[in-house]
């Protein structure tokens, strides 16, 4: 079996307030990522996600657990210092104006990823910036221009193409597409998943919308205040999922097959990280909460799902509950 890419066990990531306790934005996830493998990580906005993007490449330190990438641990150097090693992880980010300079030629962007790859000892297989821009469906013509030219699917196609001339291993896109109008939208999270798959690339698609990562996704993650609630095959999360989170997920996505059934919003909001519910952290929003789930947090247990709903059993994932 192919070791895994990138390999996330444990991990917490903590954020320093001065005068007050330290607040746990990952609380605790274990999470792994294979060559060629599109794992799509999801849940709502301030559930840490961002947070485990930075720390997988080693923009922000953990507090408790290891990354480890390639074999090799994952260790920030410092404040905007990577390790060079690092730069096989590339990253790209929710807004793509912000990530490109906007002075520069969008052919002199695409080269710097090209000189990374050079600078980490790679042969240089020739590809030119030019070459770069028509893999992601723009024309060459665009290397002479400037990011203001281009809408924001066409600059986050730009910043794709400069994180692939970096010739990297993993690819992180955190949020890469909600900052897109509707229609890009599934051009570019296709066009992400089509060249880490082609180039054996490993991409852990980071996302508030199902819908988008059910298409591109193997296997999803879903992610609730710092914690994984539920993981599995993209079929077994979008056509049966355990977690009445991830359910509560699914309700909030407009459906084409739901003949008008309209979506339900997510009931309350995320809870203040700083702060979470004793017992399972869900346990304030869930409608099939019950006396145990606000004393007990519930691990994730093989089979996927963490809820005092189920247990593991021999055959698979055991209901000791209806959830309804
Ligand atoms: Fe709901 Fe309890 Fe399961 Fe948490 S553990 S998701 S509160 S049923």
């Amino acid at each position: 079996m192919t070791p895994p890419l990138l390999t996330v066990s444990d991990l917490v990531v903590q954020y320093h307030r001065s005068g007050a306790p330290p607040v746990r934005a990952v609380a605790g996830v274990s999470l792994d990522v294979g060559p060629g493998e599109v794992v799509g990580l999801v849940g709502e906005s301030g559930c840490g996600k961002s947070t485990l993007a930075r720390a997988v490449c080693g923009l922000t330190a953990p507090a408790e657990g290891r990354i480890d990438f390639d074999g090799t641990p994952v260790r920030p150097l410092g404040v905007r210092r990577r390790d060079p090693a690092l730069t096989r992880v590339q990253m790209v980010f929710q807004d793509p104006y912000g990530s490109l300079n906007p002075r520069r030629q969008i052919g002199a962007q695409i080269a710097d990823g090209i000189r990374t790859a050079a600078e980490r000892g790679e042969p240089t297989d020739g590809t030119t910036p030019q070459q770069y821009l028509t893999r992601v469906g723009l024309p060459e013509s665009a290397a002479a221009r400037y990011p203001h030219e281009f809408s924001g699917g066409q600059r986050q196609r730009i910043a794709i193409a400069r994180a692939l001339a970096a010739r990297p291993r993993l690819l992180v896109g955190d949020e890469p597409i909600s900052a897109l109008d509707a229609s890009a939208q599934a051009q570019v999270a296709t066009l992400m998943r089509s060249l880490a798959v082609e180039s054996g690339a490993g991409l852990l698609f980071i996302s508030h919308d199902l819908s988008v990562v059910r298409l591109i996704a193997d296997r999803i993650a879903v992610m609730y205040l710092g914690r994984i609630v539920e993981t599995g095959s993209t079929a077994e999360v979008w056509d049966a999922p355990r977690h009445p989170y991830t359910k509560a997920l699914l309700a909030a996505v407009p459906r084409a097959d739901g003949a008008g059934i309209l979506p339900t919003e997510l009931p309350g909001d995320v809870p203040d990280p700083a702060a979470p519910p004793a017992g399972c952290r869900f346990h304030p929003r869930c409608p099939a909460a019950f006396d145990r789930c606000a004393r007990e947090e519930p691990q994730l247990i093989a089979g996927g799902v963490a809820c005092h709903l189920y247990a593991a059993s021999d055959h698979g994932l055991q209901p000791l509950r209806s959830p309804h």
